[in-house]
């Protein structure tokens, strides 16, 4: 046989450069770099990439970004180049390694706004980040913006905790709404695609 594909990339947007053109290489602030998050995930839903879902990889300690990571599912035609994938795997480009706790690197975090679906959950989990910090973790998602974020373990948070991994929750919560209202707003209106892949399965 021949195959049709032997592999595939997951680029970021050129937007994003641009929005990135203006921020600081380091944001000793946690709370701003979630609100970098949010303006990210903001635009993505904006310019057509994916989902209104963005993440970042940053040195904890410092505050250095290592990547950022938008959804691109739509862009790329790839079900699983969610934000937090995008962000992850840049990041381990970035510095060499697909083990971001590796000894002898700082001690990364990935912000993200919002809890990650059952698929991103398990790249956190692989991919040595020490903290996740999510701008929430309830049902508002999944019910304003209709996408399906799978089977999810009620102590989710508790299994990174096990893991090493601490869990922050709440930061800019009511901003991460926000941008899911504007894109519920916005399908809702325009027929925007909510591509859960399973939709009529
Ligand atoms: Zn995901």
């Amino acid at each position: 046989m021949r195959l049709a594909s032997t592999g595939y990339t997951i680029e970021l947007p050129e937007w994003v450069a641009d929005e990135l053109a203006d921020v600081d290489e380091v944001i000793d602030d946690r709370v701003e770099r979630m609100r970098l998050v949010h303006r990210l995930a903001d635009r993505n839903w904006r310019e057509g990439n994916g989902g209104p879902f963005a993440a970042l990889v940053a040195e904890t300690a410092t505050g250095r970004i290592v990547s950022v990571g938008v959804n691109v599912v739509l862009a790329s035609g790839i079900s699983s180049a969610h934000a937090e994938v995008t962000a992850l795997g840049t990041a381990q480009r970035a510095v060499g390694t697909w083990d971001l706790g590796a000894a002898g690197l700082p001690a990364h975090e990935l912000v993200v706004n919002w809890r990650p679906c059952v698929q991103c959950y398990g790249a956190t989990l692989w991919s040595g980040v020490r903290t996740l910090v999510v701008a929430g973790s309830g049902p508002e998602l999944e019910e304003i913006t209709t996408f399906d974020e799978g089977p999810m373990r009620e102590d989710w948070a508790a299994q990174f905790v096990a893991r090493g991994i601490e869990v922050v929750d709440g930061v800019l919560r009511d901003e991460a709404l926000e941008v899911y209202r504007a894109y519920r707003a916005a399908v809702d209106a325009d027929g925007l695609t909510v591509y859960n892949a399973r939709t009529g399965a």
